[in-house]
């Protein structure tokens, strides 16, 4: 997914601070300087005011003594004030003394002040007039205004410095953990935890509220999956469970529970090739219940089926758990498939079967009857040469053979390897 370019949000904040300071800035060194301004001139005006004020009675006692030399030493006198750049004395008799730099006349500011008789005040000897220079005004003017801009500037880099810091370490900081933390989440990493290195004296604020919504959602999406985990491992064994005995049932004879012919040829050919591999005898005794079409006949399908089942665990009982194993290769066929047993053994442990069967299987029907039964067995030993179905085929021939020559009985018991004709 494509964003938009990142801004900062406290970038965004000290831009808009620092133009608020310019502001400031201007707003207020223009406010100080005014304020200034007025306070400069009028103090300026009173100066030049007092300078008159305290040279007015020496002037007016020399007027009216009529001593220019005084006069114009009292001009001199004013004139050392550096405010002050041409004074014009003109006394009521109309003689008039001046002194200071006549060019600024024109362009300076006049002020005028009476001079009053020594004896009465109410009455006047003459007038003295002031040529300001507002050059020394304006000076000070723009020595006060830098002061003003300078301090005001200093005061705002120090606000503004400080505000970015503040903004930088409180929000910009927190908020960028924060999103880094979030980017970089995993599904497996819901466990840990956000921490957010905060400044104890900021208290709990939004971000904390952020930062605890967040764990809180973690938790919930935690216990959330572990739920959905502790479902599918559920489920998954269930299904396990299913399939297995699934197989099972895909593998066994639903009425005698021995293995069936599917689970025969699957399993087979490897046993084969691993006795052959590891020169380990095998055998195969190939057996069917004798006369059995004739139990269903006289006594029922479900008579037959007992006799099945009963048959069935009889075999059972006889081979080594583990090791041998019984299938049942047709209606009222088994085979036992008998691993590390070489010809002899297998004829013996048929033979010992046989009478079992003979001696032991019985069924007691509902009217009380006991229903009696034996069954012929063919056994064949494994060949180097052999495949499945020649093993099987020897053990079919030999079962033939014993039904032939009578049924109860184990073949080739006296014939031994040799095969019977065809
Ligand atoms: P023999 O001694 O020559 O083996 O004779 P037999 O009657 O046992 O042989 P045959 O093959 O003629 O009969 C087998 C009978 O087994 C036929 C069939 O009705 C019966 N059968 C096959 N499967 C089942 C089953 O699952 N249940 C029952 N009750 N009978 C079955
Ligand atoms: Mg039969
Ligand atoms: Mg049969």
């Amino acid at each position: 997914m494509s964003h938009p370019p990142l801004q900062p949000i406290a970038s965004l904040l000290i831009r808009r601070v620092f133009k608020w300071v310019i502001l400031c800035v201007v707003c207020i060194s223009s406010l100080q300087a005014w304020l200034n301004y007025r306070a400069i001139e009028t103090n300026f005006n009173m100066a030049v005011a007092d300078v008159a004020r305290a040279n007015l009675p020496l002037l007016s006692v020399a007027i009216w003594d009529i001593e220019p030399q005084t006069i114009q030493k009292q001009i001199a006198q004013i004139l050392k004030n550096p405010s002050i750049a041409y004074v014009a004395i003109t006394a009521s008799t109309g003689q008039q003394f001046t002194g200071g730099d006549i060019n600024r006349v024109a362009s300076g500011q006049h002020m005028v002040f009476e001079i009053p008789a020594p004896a009465d005040a109410s009455t006047s000897v003459g007038k003295v007039e002031f040529v300001v220079d507002q050059t020394v005004l304006r000076k000070e003017l723009l020595r006060s205004f830098i002061i003003i801009i300078i301090e005001v500037v200093i005061l705002s880099v120090f606000i503004f410095v400080a505000v970015v810091a503040i903004l930088r370490r409180d929000l910009e900081k927190p908020m960028r953990q924060l999103a880094d933390f979030v980017k970089n989440l995993q599904a497996n990493q819901l466990s840990t935890k956000l921490e957010l290195k905060r400044i104890p004296e900021n208290g709990y604020n939004e971000i904390d509220l952020v930062v605890d919504g967040f764990r809180t959602m973690q938790d919930s999406l935690q216990k959330h999956i572990a739920n959905q985990d502790a479902l599918v491992a559920e489920r998954t064994s269930q299904l396990e469970a299913a399939m297995k005995s699934l197989k099972q049932l895909s593998i066994t004879d639903g009425l005698t529970s021995c293995y069936n012919r599917l689970l025969f040829n699957e399993r087979m050919p490897a046993e084969i090739q691993r006795a052959v591999r590891y020169q380990r005898q095998l055998s195969l005794v190939f057996c069917d219940i004798d006369f059995f079409k004739r139990i269903n006949d006289e006594h029922g399908h479900a008579a037959g089926d007992q006799v099945l089942l009963t048959f069935a665990q009889s075999l059972a009982k006889e081979l080594r758990v583990d090791v041998d194993w019984v299938v049942r290769y047709g209606g009222e066929e088994f085979i036992m498939v008998l691993p590390e047993t070489k010809l002899i053994a297998a004829l013996e442990v048929a033979e010992r079967i046989r009478r079992q069967v003979e001696r032991h299987l019985f069924i007691r029907m509902p009217d009380g009857k006991v229903l009696r039964v034996t069954a012929s067995f063919g056994v064949s030993e494994l060949l180097a040469t052999d495949t499945v179905e020649s093993l099987v085929h020897r053990a079919d021939k030999w079962l033939y053979f014993a039904k032939s020559n009578g049924r109860n009985q184990v073949q080739p018991i006296d014939h031994l390897i040799s095969a019977p004709a065809e």
